[in-house]
């Protein structure tokens, strides 16, 4: 079977008598098969996809499917799927099931969308190359010798190797558009509190959020005016009207954009995306918009304040994993503390500990405010230059990331290294506004470029629209 590039040509193809969902999750299920040395999903619901498809095919027939019928989508091992098993690619949840379904995953499976398995990510979504993960590293499938991206990796190449056609990520600071830069595909961050976080393992809850990996800015968009919107059980959903995103991806209007200055002139930016993103601005120029450079002199302390919050939001939220309720609790236990030290540390990979550490330290009473509300003054300061910028300008458009996909291993024992992966995501996150990464175009070895748009908050439609016209096949 070949592999589809939009969700719309599978329901043609179907329409036409050419294809069942059975057969797509047959050709998807073999897919993973063969590529399973990529290890990009944690498990796979082989038997029930298949009998999902075949009562799908059957409403499909009798004209009563939903209208996603004919979409194969994967989740990242942090979204939960009711009596399923969850893990956050920890050891901690191992064996760990699911009690409930998250809203996003709800809302799919309403509409007919079948879901074909759990896919591999960093531990609690912590990473950017998807080598802190229980269940080892996702590899690049254009290069096996180099990482997928992360922390949503096994997302990202499940999507990339043909595995699905859509994947559900998270997003923290990166973790969608990153791994979607690395593999040369389409990934959304949506504004924050647009889907619901419902049934999402929390990382960083003031930054945490479900984004959408795709081929195509189409299926991305039909997508999203599915998922988001407003949802009782979680108080913080927007309940903003979610437009029909996918009716409206036509437009030709001249637009302004901003890029940053200090973005294309650091010198962690490898050299072929600076010029990638340069053509980027002279096609736009040509093509009628103004393009202009902006200052933002912030940059230099978005990363630590990112990784101050977020560690500190972190030491919080994985308290909850502590060896009584739920997940892997230690057998070399003499007391109560012995039985949280001993689980959490055998259950915690170092990435995690290191970090729940760190949040520990930047909440303590002495450092409190010296680092903890420094950084969320810092927050407060980047996010209001950003919507300074967007207030004047329809986009910004920098790289998605500084460097195209690394070697595995290269960075294992530089955390600062691996951290720098995030210089560019990490702004629309602080800010909680929307961004998309698409690819444009490959480096001298054939590894992807990725090109990150911002927009102001809950102007997802406009970035589809503009974003149409730039994307570069894949
Ligand atoms: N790489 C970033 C981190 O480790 C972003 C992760 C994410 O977005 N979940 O925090």
């Amino acid at each position: 079977m070949k592999s589809y590039h939009t969700l719309d040509e599978i329901q043609k193809d179907i329409r036409l008598g050419k294809i069942s969902c059975k057969a797509l999750v047959e050709h998807y299920l073999s897919n993973i098969k063969v590529h399973s040395d990529l290890n990009a999903f944690v498990e796979v619901y082989s038997s029930e996809a298949l009998q999902r498809a075949d009562i799908v095919d059957v409403r499909i027939k009798e004209n009563r499917a939903g209208k996603l019928a004919g979409l194969i989508f994967g989740i990242k091992d942090l979204i939960c799927f009711q009596d399923h098993k969850i893990s956050g690619a920890s050891k901690i949840l191992q064996n760990f099931e699911s009690q409930i379904t998250a809203t996003a995953v709800e809302k799919l499976l309403q509409e007919d969308a079948i879901l074909i398995g759990r896919q591999n990510c960093d531990e609690f979504g912590m990473g950017s190359s998807n080598e802190n993960s229980y269940y080892g590293p996702v590899k690049n499938a254009l290069d096996q010798s180099k990482v997928a991206g992360g922390s949503s990796g096994g997302s990202a190449v499940a999507i990339q190797a043909d595995m699905c056609q859509i994947s559900l990520g998270t997003d923290t600071g990166g973790s969608v558009r990153q791994p979607a830069a690395f593999c040369g595909i389409v990934g959304l961050k949506p504004t924050y509190s647009r889907i619901s976080r419902w049934g999402l393992l929390a990382y960083a809850s003031s930054f945490d959020s479900i984004g959408i990996f795709s081929k195509s800015i189409e299926d991305n968009a039909r997508v999203l005016e599915v998922i988001a919107g407003k949802d009782e059980r979680d108080g913080t959903s927007s309940s903003k009207t979610v437009p029909a995103y996918s009716q409206e991806l036509e437009s030709k209007k001249p637009f302004k954009v901003a890029y940053l200055r200090e973005a294309l002139e650091t010198e962690a930016l490898q050299p072929e995306i600076k010029t990638a993103i340069e053509t980027q601005i002279s096609n736009l120029k040509a093509a009628g918009h103004t393009v202009e450079s902006v200052e933002f002199p912030l940059l230099d302390y978005i990363l630590p304040t990112y990784y101050i919050l977020t560690t500190a939001e972190v030491s919080s939220n994985l308290s909850r994993y502590d060896g009584v309720r739920y997940g892997h609790r230690s057998s070399a236990v003499s007391d109560l503390e012995s039985l949280y030290k001993n689980s959490r540390t055998e259950g915690f990979g170092a990435e995690a500990r290191k970090r729940i550490m760190l949040g520990t330290f930047v909440l303590s009473a002495d450092y409190y405010d010296a680092y903890f509300t420094k950084a969320q003054k810092a927050r407060k300061l980047i996010k209001v230059a950003t919507e300074k910028i967007l207030s004047e300008y329809d986009f910004i458009i920098i790289p998605t990331t500084p460097t195209t996909a690394f070697k595995l291993g290269e960075h294992t024992k530089s955390p600062i290294e691996v951290y720098m992966a995030d210089l560019f995501t990490v702004q629309a996150s602080i800010s909680g506004l929307p961004a998309l990464s698409i690819p444009v175009g490959n480096d001298d070895n054939g590894m992807p470029i990725g090109l990150q748009i911002i927009a102001a908050a809950f102007e997802e439609g406009k970035l589809f629209a503009f974003s149409k016209n730039l994307i570069q096949t894949i």
